[in-house]
């Protein structure tokens, strides 16, 4: 199946919000209402009110608010199903009681829904009954954005995302930037040939400030002999509807990569160092073709790297210091890829320090599903990070990595606002850098763009040297 992948046009969020409010609180209802499949509805009857959870979220760790409950963050998302849904909504109808929810009650809840939780799951992990609120969390958000309810800049960011599919920009600027990769690092980026094996995608973060990381990827490709691409009209691996709650925006984003790939020929798509990129391509994409996905592959650059170490087609020069990784949640907890990166860490020849906890169990690093790109939960996030660097101090590593961007630049930026010693790295940059290859070694960068994420810093240096993202 293949679908039109011109852009459409959305309805603007800015719009959404000037609807009267009776209207706003219809649509969020319906979004509510068209989230209660049966897997909701069971997980709505199913709390037992147990409080496990609680301890499971960082933010209620790091806070002490009772707010911050995992459960009670989909208060409006419980009340809609318990009036239309729930074993005596019957008893509303008859008597013709209308949703008690008002607009400005689901306005104080977005809080909640979009600052206070990265859809993490590790609530999920702990749940006796097997609830999975970072899910319900992610089908409320589709009430919340139906109602105009989501915060500025990640509103400002979906609406880019609406307009050209990215919120980097149009094809146009993403194959000049392509190009501008290629001379400042003097590497090639196959770029829209119409037949390859594989379709390479990006994210708006690698295409605006991390160049360096890009030529590494692209370098390390070359030398495993894939028969690559990238595509100008579907490179956004980042899916802002997901994030947001926009669902036909989710779809759209997904089924222009798969189509793509397809039109291509290719068996496989690659995913970049982005943890809802995976979630939203590698699990939900069956939902918007009402079938599994089986001819397109979609994998992880993390799991293309591994498998390339365990085949014996990748080998590394040591770098011979001990690390800490940061587990990234949609790759490892909700995505089975714990075993991925260690495997690249151990080609690295590093001394894998674990915090504790970690793997599945690892704490998010504060940023993901869409917390990042909203300034206002910037102050609640630092108070998480606090968990964080609590837990890599005790390991005593010499190196920080992680195999997120999104985790990546949580980190750099929190590590900036507290003054933490030890810098976060890439572990995709550190195999670019280290790969023993007969690839032509890249240009040194000279453009501002570029950061040096694999180059060690001198012991004690101030991560603010890296401030940026
Ligand atoms: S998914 Fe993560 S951030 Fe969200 S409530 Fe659960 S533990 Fe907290
Ligand atoms: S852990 Fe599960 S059952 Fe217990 S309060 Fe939380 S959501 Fe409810």
């Amino acid at each position: 199946m293949t679908h039109d992948t011109s852009f459409p046009k959305h309805r603007s969020f800015d719009k959404h919000r000037s609807l009267p409010d009776e209207v706003r609180l219809e649509n969020a209802m319906a979004g509510f209402v068209a989230e209660f499949g049966p897997a909701a509805q069971t997980w709505m009857n199913a709390c037992v009110r147990c409080g496990l959870c609680a301890e499971a979220c960082h933010f209620h760790l790091a806070t002490g608010d009772a707010k911050y409950i995992p459960i009670h963050k989909i208060k409006p998302f419980e009340d809609a199903y318990s009036l239309t849904h729930g074993p005596f909504s019957w008893l509303n109808g008859l008597l013709g009681r209308k949703p008690k929810l008002t607009i400005e009650e689901l306005g104080e809840w977005e809080e909640l829904i979009y600052d206070s939780c990265n859809m993490c799951g590790r609530c999920t992990l702990a749940c006796p009954m097997g609830i999975d609120i970072a899910e319900l969390v992610k089908e409320a958000r589709r009430g919340m954005y139906a109602a105009g309810l989501l915060p500025d800049r990640l509103a400002r960011i979906v609406g880019n995302a609406e307009k050209q599919h990215s919120p980097f920009g149009t094809p146009e600027d993403f194959r000049r930037t392509i190009r501008k990769i290629e001379k400042e690092y003097g590497v090639s980026l196959p770029l829209d040939r119409e037949k390859a094996d594989v379709l390479m995608t990006l994210t708006p973060e690698e295409l605006e400030n991390r160049h360096l990381g890009v030529a590494g990827m692209a370098r390390v490709l070359h030398h495993l002999g894939l028969d690559w691409t990238l595509c100008s009209d579907a490179f956004e691996a980042t899916n802002f509807g997901y994030l947001s709650g926009n669902m036909e925006l989710q779809g759209e984003l997904t089924v222009r990569l798969i189509d793509k790939a397809r039109q291509i020929g290719a068996r496989m798509l690659i995913v970049p160092e982005c943890g809802h990129a995976w979630g939203a391509t590698r699990w939900e994409a069956a939902k918007w073709y009402g079938e599994p996905v089986n001819d397109i592959e979609v994998r992880h650059i993390v799991e293309v790297l591994a498998d390339a170490v365990e085949e014996g087609r990748l080998k590394c020069r040591p770098v011979g210091e001990s690390v800490t990784f940061h587990d990234p949640c949609q790759q490892i907890r909700r995505g089975g890829l714990e075993e991925k990166p260690r495997i690249l860490m151990r080609a690295l020849g590093m001394e894998l320090r674990e915090m504790d906890p970690h793997g599945t169990e690892g704490f998010c690093c504060g940023g993901g599903g869409g917390v990042l790109a909203n300034d206002r939960a910037a102050p609640l996030r630092l108070k998480a990070f606090e968990i964080k660097k609590r837990a890599v101090e005790a390991t005593g590593a010499d190196r920080f990595v992680t195999s997120c961007n999104i985790c990546e630049m949580t980190l750099e930026r929190d590590i900036t606002a507290t003054g933490f010693e030890k810098p976060i790295e890439s572990l995709i940059d550190l195999i670019g850098t280290h790969m023993i290859t007969d690839q032509p070694p890249l240009k040194a960068p000279g453009r501002r763009t570029a950061r040096k994420p694999a180059e060690r810093k001198p012991a004690g240096r101030k991560a603010s040297a890296r401030k940026k993202g």
